[in-house]
């Protein structure tokens, strides 16, 4: 069971109701999501009458609960979209201008990161990522520079401002990466590594939580849970592509996630069309469409000279095609902006309700 409290309740009177449900033997846990304080109940309480809770002092409303992630479907009846500020500096979701989030797959050393994160910022990116401990699926391939390129990013962050993205594997790599890094990844290797989404969740980091390579939308939504119920509701989507049967593309795109995930968690989605394709030709088109479909951001995998990464070569774009794609989702952000807009003016001059009116007035007139 969930009590959600009233707005702007004072924090004594929040511990109070927790005090009230511990003096009845139930037990309780405040738990503060983006919009709202909730109590969570986690003792059996089917037996008692719902009047015995919605009758505490401060408790606005009781939600009985039968989902399994409670705190990820919490936003869902009210629809609100949730924004999720980076350092003070880049906002993410809640109808925000797309975020750009751009660069190498691993970060290769000093020079290169500088350079490239020079070269993304003027391209138009508003982040910069970059893999400083990669996960490999062949153990022999380069793993990434570790904590030495946590020290490079925090270089390139203090020369562009750019806030940095970078993935963690282990509980360890968090507590490493705290310092140089502004939004902790999740890979989608990782999506179903608990003991890691608990970690992160009780850091007060953003977090950005790839969709599993195999994850259904269901599977993910619990993963999702795991962070917020430790404590950290500053969590970005990311959907990159679902393994299907297809061979031509890395994954299959599944953009239908991206409208589905934002009005069932209210959560900011954003798109990584890199990994879904692996192909460098469609990072481009796939990126315009994530943002026709409502992505709040797109991620993607730029280099200086494609062809020479490290990693994931096949898939990476240089910053001249970095460039096309943010005028793309300037464009395309405008323009959805426009179309809501005439929507919303169509809908406030509907036939029916001009005649509805007249009906009405012309009655008291007579
Ligand atoms: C990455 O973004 O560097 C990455 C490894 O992606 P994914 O976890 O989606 O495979
Ligand atoms: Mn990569």
């Amino acid at each position: 069971m969930l009590l959600v409290l009233e707005p702007a309740l004072e924090e004594k009177n929040i511990e109070r109701v927790v005090r009230t449900l511990e003096e009845l033997g139930i037990r309780a846990e405040i738990v503060r999501s983006a919009s709202q304080v909730v109590v969570f109940v986690h003792s059996d309480v089917r037996a008692l009458p719902t009047h015995k809770f919605s009758q505490i002092d401060g408790v606005a409303r009781v939600v009985r609960i039968s989902s399994t992630c409670p705190l990820v479907t919490s936003n869902t009846d009210s629809a609100i979209e949730v924004a999720r500020e980076i350092d003070g500096r880049v906002t993410i979701g809640g109808g925000a201008p797309p975020a750009l989030i751009a660069g190498p797959c691993s970060v290769e050393g000093l020079e290169q990161i500088l350079e490239l994160a020079r070269r993304v910022k003027a391209a138009g990116a508003t982040m910069l990522r970059g893999g400083a401990f990669k996960p490999r699926t062949s153990p022999y391939e380069f793993a990434g520079l570790g904590a030495e390129a946590l020290s490079y990013l925090k270089e390139a962050r203090r020369l562009t401002g750019l806030p940095v993205v970078s993935e963690v594997m282990s509980c360890e790599q968090v507590e490493l990466a705290l310092e140089s890094v502004d939004v902790l990844q999740i890979g989608a290797r990782n999506m179903y590594n608990y003991e890691l989404l608990k970690e992160v969740g009780s850091t007060s980091k953003p977090i950005l939580l790839k969709r599993g390579i195999s994850a259904t939308i269901d599977e993910y939504l619990h993963a999702i849970e795991y962070i917020l119920l430790a404590g950290n509701n500053q969590v970005i989507l990311c959907e990159r592509g679902i393994r299907t049967f297809e061979q031509r593309t890395r994954n299959t795109l599944d953009l239908s996630a991206v409208p589905l995930l934002k009005s069932m968690t209210g959560l900011p989605v954003v798109v990584d069309p890199s990994h879904a394709t692996g192909k460098r030709s469609l990072v481009r088109p796939m990126s315009r469409a994530a943002i026709a479909c409502g992505a709040d951001g797109v991620m993607v995998e730029v280099h200086s000279s494609p062809d020479k990464s490290i990693s994931d070569a096949e898939q990476a774009i240089n910053p001249a095609e970095l460039q096309k794609i943010a005028m793309d989702v300037s464009h395309l952000y405008k323009s959805l902006i426009s179309i809501d807009e005439t929507e919303s003016g169509l809908a406030c001059s509907q036939p029916g309700e001009v005649r509805l009116v007249a009906a009405s007035s012309s009655k008291s007139l007579g």
